[in-house]
């Protein structure tokens, strides 16, 4: 993962919060085996929602390139294809715009 002006923890904890509120807002889905309809359908979704909005919009704001403030991980979002998006973000060892490496 690229050395990102804000702690690796906090990076970490919030694609996990926003995978939890993902599963969450897919609820629809899977949840009508597991919880009531009301919960399914109604209380996970919009929770899902109200967790993961901010912590996309915080990674999409705070994950940066150190040098050229690059936003690391809206690109891994809209530039990369869905399928490897993720994995280029944890895998990165140089910035895609100014190229320096802080491996
Ligand atoms: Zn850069």
């Amino acid at each position: 993962m690229l050395e990102l002006p804000i702690n690796r923890l906090a990076t970490v904890a919030m694609l996990a919060i926003l995978v939890i509120g993902g599963i969450l807002a897919a609820a629809p889905a899977w949840g009508p085996f597991f919880l009531s309809d009301d919960v399914a359908f109604f209380t996970a979704p919009i929770l899902g929602v109200v967790v993961a909005a901010p912590a996309f919009a915080a990674l999409c704001l705070l994950v940066r390139c150190r040098y050229c403030r690059y936003r690391l991980f809206w690109h891994a979002v809209s530039k990369r294809s869905h399928r490897d998006s993720v994995e280029w973000f944890l895998r990165a060892r140089e910035c895609p715009q100014c190229r320096r490496s802080t491996a």
